[in-house]
C-alpha cells in the first residue's frame, strides 16, 4: 500500500529558528513555506534525498501542533507514507479495522491529499497517508 516515507513532520515552536538550524547547521535547503489554514500551521519543506522534513509551527494556540507541543514538547509529530491512491488506501485501512482520524482525504501542504490514521491503531505513531500528483 505504501511506497516510501514521503516526509517526517516535526513540531517546532519557531519555524524560522528551525529552518535556520536545518539550512545552516545541517546544510539542507528549504524549498519554501506555506500556511495551511485548515490545520492552523505554517509549514516549511526541506527535501532530503527522496523524502522531506516538514517543519510545523502552529499559527493558533488551539491548533493540533500547539497542543502537541504543550503535551510533549517539540519533536517528531507524524510520519507520512506515500500512497498512489488515497481513497483506496483509506478504504483498505478501514476494512482491516484500522481507526482513521480522516475517513476522507483532506488538503495537505504542497497540494497533497492526506489522511491521518489514529495512533491507537498504529503503535503510537501518528501516520499520515499522502497522495501526490504524478
Ligand atoms: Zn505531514
Amino acid at each position: 500500500m505504501v511506497n516510501k516515507i514521503d516526509h517526517i513532520g516535526i513540531a517546532v515552536k519557531n519555524l524560522d529558528d528551525a529552518v535556520n538550524f536545518y539550512e545552516n547547521i545541517l546544510g539542507v535547503k528549504s524549498a519554501g513555506t506555506e500556511i495551511v489554514q485548515e490545520q492552523k500551521v505554517k509549514v516549511a519543506f526541506l527535501p532530503i534525498g527522496d523524502s522531506e522534513v516538514e517543519l510545523l509551527e502552529s499559527t493558533e494556540e488551539d491548533g493540533a501542533i500547539a497542543k502537541f507541543i504543550a503535551k510533549n514538547g517539540e519533536g517528531v509529530q507524524h510520519i507520512a507514507y506515500r500512497v498512489d491512491d488515497i481513497e483506496a488506501a483509506i478504504a483498505e485501512m478501514k476494512e482491516k479495522g484500522i481507526r482513521m482520524i480522516d475517513e476522507k482525504p483532506r488538503y495537505g501542504a504542497g497540494g497533497a491529499k492526506i489522511a491521518f490514521c489514529h495512533p491507537k491503531s498504529t503503535f503510537g505513531v501518528l501516520i499520515e497517508l499522502t497522495q501526490r500528483e504524478q
